[in-house]
């Protein structure tokens, strides 16, 4: 099967197969990115254009896109409303390194939706995570962090440490690292209150960084009461809880932590904040606020470490206005949490029919089918589902009947341009691809 699967996208992608053998040359990995390596398709899939939930590819071949630039696009590709504040700000000046009109409005409604009343920005995720562990360290004065085992917050250094046989170890994966990230980094399973309070008791930790669900191991949910409970212990250890919140996001107007009343002393927002251009913020409270501000001006003049020259430039602050004005909207989610429902139950009981020992889980606006008849509780039991080959398979397989879904896992996401009928084509190339896996006796 994936060898007709791969046949059948190289006879039918002439002209991507070409691009990818231009740029080759003069790319690591004949990529902008080397991660655009690593999906399916024998080489790179060769985009033409985007446009709300669909993209098309350099051969004319048309995709309902469930991928969505892996969330930075969740609120659709090119909405119209970025469109056109990005076409009038780009004519009035991209960067200054100075504030603007655009940058009252965003506070406060930042302010509103997610209900931590200061913020910072950030290029991406990434950064913003970084930042905001340095603006905790300093606040606290504590070093470490804790994180739980098999998340992803971008490329933080200090995260990519992994629970192995009860031991923290880095993770092997991450390149050119010389420091030992064990030393400040803290790790344990995901829902799992016995140990979060044993490791808060060494009272050293300055934060417990985490996504409310994960959703970078395949998509772990907390189990009922869990945030309530380690809420409470975290505080009563003086740590502080940052929320990540770039794809939970997916889970309201508000956010995860919004949507179910956690009170996070910070969080992060990336990817689809600014309709698809690179942009993140962070929130904090006024505590953290006013203990982060003493930080800095009790620290020598000099360079804090938190910032990069294009961050909080004007277009991205353009876009991140229209964005929250005008398309991430409470209408917007109420379409998207409702059509991500019908995905999920529509993945279920295709799952079902073919009788196959595989789950779904489903955070407003994202779904994923894991490997594995029941939920995982933590990073361990969901990373011992994955299987890269025939989740490479049937990605392949999907692609090659018009759909496209997240690479590195098996994640879909409703925009508010995704349609019943683009859910119906999902279902059907779901259903046609089982059909050929259960024959093949996968
Ligand atoms: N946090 C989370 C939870 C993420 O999933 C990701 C990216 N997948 C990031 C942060 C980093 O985002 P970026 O790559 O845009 O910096």
């Amino acid at each position: 099967m994936a060898q007709q699967q791969r046949a059948r996208f190289i006879s039918t992608h002439p002209q991507s197969q070409a691009l990818a053998q231009a740029a080759a040359p003069h790319w690591l990995f004949g990529v902008p990115l080397h991660w655009m390596s690593d999906w399916s398709t024998p080489f790179a899939l060769q985009v033409a254009s985007a446009q709300g939930a669909h993209l098309s590819d350099a051969d004319g071949h048309t995709y309902v896109d469930f991928c969505l630039g892996d969330t930075g696009a969740m609120f659709g590709h090119a909405p119209a409303a970025v469109v056109q504040a990005v076409q009038t700000q780009v004519a009035h000046g991209c960067t200054t390194m100075l504030s603007g009109e655009d940058v009252a409005w965003v506070g406060a409604e930042l302010a509103r939706r997610f209900g931590l009343p200061v913020w910072q920005s950030a290029l991406s995720a990434s950064d913003a995570n970084r930042f905001l562990l340095r603006w905790v360290r300093a606040a606290t004065g504590r070093k470490k962090l804790l994180v739980f085992n098999g998340c992803y917050h971008g490329t933080v250094d200090d995260v990519f440490v992994d629970l192995v046989n009860g031991q923290p170890r880095q993770r092997d994966s991450l390149l050119g690292q010389v420091h030992d990230l064990t030393q400040h980094t803290v790790v344990i399973e995901f829902n799992d209150l016995p140990a979060l309070e044993a490791a808060l008791k060494s009272g050293d930790i300055a934060c417990v960084l985490a996504e409310p669900v994960m959703t970078n191991i395949g998509m772990v949910l907390p189990q009922p009461g869990f945030w309530e409970a380690a809420q409470a212990l975290i505080r009563q250890h003086g740590t502080l809880l940052v929320l990540d919140e770039t794809h939970t996001f997916s889970s309201g107007p508000g956010g995860y932590a919004r949507a179910h009343g956690l009170q996070p002393d910070a969080l992060v927002l990336g990817k689809p904040i600014a309709g698809g251009l690179p942009c993140a913020v962070y929130g904090m409270s006024h505590d953290l606020a006013a203990r982060a501000t003493q930080a800095k001006q009790d620290a020598p003049p000099g360079h804090s470490g938190i910032g990069t020259t294009l961050t909080a430039n004007r277009l991205t602050l353009a876009a991140m206005r229209a964005t929250l004005a005008e398309v991430a909207t409470d209408a917007a989610f109420a379409h998207m949490l409702a059509l991500c429902t019908q995905l999920a139950d529509g993945l279920r009981a295709c799952i079902s029919r073919h009788g196959l020992p595989w789950c779904v889980t489903q955070v407003g606006a994202r779904c994923e089918f894991q490997f594995g008849s029941v939920p995982p509780v933590n990073g361990t039991q969901a990373e011992a589902m994955m299987d890269a080959e025939l989740e490479h398979l049937i990605h392949l397989a999907l692609l090659n009947r018009g759909v496209l879904i997240t690479p590195f896992h098996n994640m879909l996401l409703c925009s508010p341009a995704t349609t019943a009928a683009d859910v119906a084509q999902m279902l059907a190339a779901f259903d046609a691809v089982l059909d050929e896996l259960v024959a093949c006796g996968a």
